[in-house]
C-alpha cells in the first residue's frame, strides 16, 4: 500500500574546489566545483495534504531564518517541478526542519530541493532512475544533482555535469558559521568586479586535489583547497579573512570560503584537533558560531 508520508535526509556540502571562469554573454560563469557532502542535515517530509490545500510548507529547527515558507521555498518548487511533469493529482504538506546554515555557502536550499525529489519519487513510487532525477535537479539549480548523489563529486559546466570523484578516507572539518548569510549572486558580481581587468583562464580541475583525495592524504587536500570566490566572499565581509588566520593559527590543515560564503571550512587531522580548533576559534570570539562535521556522506535518502 502506497504511504502517505515519506522523509528524506539531505546533507550539506563544501567546495573542496571552486574554479570560476569568465563570465559568458548570457552572465552566467563555467565553473569547475569539487563537492564533498558532510554530516550536516535537513530532514524533508512530504506528506499528501488536505484535498484542495496545494502545496503548503513549513519550516522548523535550528536554522530558519531568512527561509522562505511559500512558493519561493526551492523546496516548494521542487515539488511543483514533479507534479507538473508527472501529472500527479495530490495535495503536499511539506515540512522541513533545518540544520544547513541559511545563505552560508552549504548549499541548504538546493539539498532540500534535492530531497523532495527524492521523497516524490519515494511517495508517487516513480521509481526514476539516478541520472533522470538528476535532470530534474539541473532544472531547479546547479548544486541540486549532487545533493542527491552526495559523497564527493566534480561539477562541471554550469557546476551540473556531475562525475563522482575517487577519493579515500574520512575528512573531518570544522566550520565557522556566521549569523548573517551573504548573496550568492553579490559574491559572483563582486568576483566580476575584482577580475575586470584580468584575463580569465577556463577553469580546471585541480589534479593536485585529485590525487590527494585518492590518497586519503588530508594534508595534501589540505594545501589543495581552492576558491576563486574567496577574495570576492572577503572583500564583501573582511572579518572572514581573520577567520581563515585565526584557523590557520591554530593548526587547520586547510581553510577555506566554502562556496560562496559565508561559511569558513578548515580541514583538521582528526576528531581531537577538531576540537581543539572549535574551541580555539568560539574562544577568539571572531566567529558567530562552529560546528562539526564529517565528510563524505551519501546525498538525499528516505529514512
Ligand atoms: P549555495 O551554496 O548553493 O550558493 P547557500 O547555501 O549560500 O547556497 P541557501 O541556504 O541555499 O544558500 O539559501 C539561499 C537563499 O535561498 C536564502 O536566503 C533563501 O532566501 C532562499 N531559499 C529558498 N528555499 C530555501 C530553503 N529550502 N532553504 C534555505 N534557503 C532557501
Amino acid at each position: 500500500m502506497p504511504s502517505n508520508s515519506v522523509t528524506v535526509r539531505v546533507p550539506a556540502k563544501v567546495n573542496l574546489q571552486l574554479s570560476v571562469g569568465p563570465r559568458e554573454a548570457d552572465g552566467f560563469h563555467n565553473l569547475v566545483s569539487v563537492f564533498q557532502a558532510i554530516s550536516i542535515f535537513d530532514d524533508v517530509t512530504v506528506s499528501r495534504g488536505a484535498p484542495g490545500s496545494g502545496i503548503s510548507i513549513s519550516v522548523s529547527g535550528e536554522q530558519t531564518h531568512g527561509v522562505p515558507a511559500d512558493t519561493s521555498n526551492l523546496a516548494v518548487k521542487a515539488a511543483q517541478l514533479m507534479i507538473d511533469r508527472f501529472d500527479i493529482d495530490a495535495d503536499l504538506q511539506i515540512d522541513v526542519k533545518k540544520s544547513i546554515p541559511v545563505a552560508g555557502g552549504m548549499a541548504g536550499g538546493s539539498a532540500d530541493a534535492a530531497a523532495t525529489l527524492v521523497a516524490l519519487d519515494a511517495l508517487f513510487q516513480l521509481e526514476l532512475s539516478r541520472e533522470e532525477l538528476h535532470r530534474l535537479g539541473s532544472e531547479l539549480g546547479s548544486d541540486v544533482p549532487f545533493m542527491i548523489s552526495g559523497g564527493t563529486a566534480v561539477g562541471q559546466g554550469r557546476g551540473d555535469q556531475l562525475t563522482a570523484a575517487l577519493s579515500r578516507g574520512t575528512y573531518h572539518w570544522v566550520l565557522a558559521l556566521s549569523s548573517v548569510g551573504l548573496s550568492t549572486p553579490a559574491v559572483y558580481a563582486e568576483c566580476d568586479r575584482m577580475r575586470a581587468e584580468l584575463e580569465i583562464a577556463p577553469p580546471q580541475v585541480s589534479d593536485a586535489l585529485m590525487q590527494s583525495l585518492l590518497a586519503a592524504d588530508a594534508q595534501a587536500v589540505g594545501r589543495a583547497l581552492t576558491n576563486d570566490l574567496q577574495s570576492a566572499a572577503c572583500s564583501l565581509r573582511p572579518a572572514l579573512s581573520l577567520v581563515l588566520e585565526v584557523g590557520r593559527d591554530y593548526g587547520a590543515l586547510g581553510a577555506i570560503v566554502s562556496g560562496s560564503g559565508p561559511t569558513v571550512a578548515f580541514l583538521v587531522a582528526d576528531e581531537e584537533a577538531g576540537l581543539d580548533l572549535a574551541v580555539a576559534l568560539t574562544a577568539s570570539g571572531v566567529v558567530g558560531s562552529v560546528a562539526r562535521a564529517l565528510g563524505p556522506v551519501a546525498g538525499a535518502k528516505v529514512i
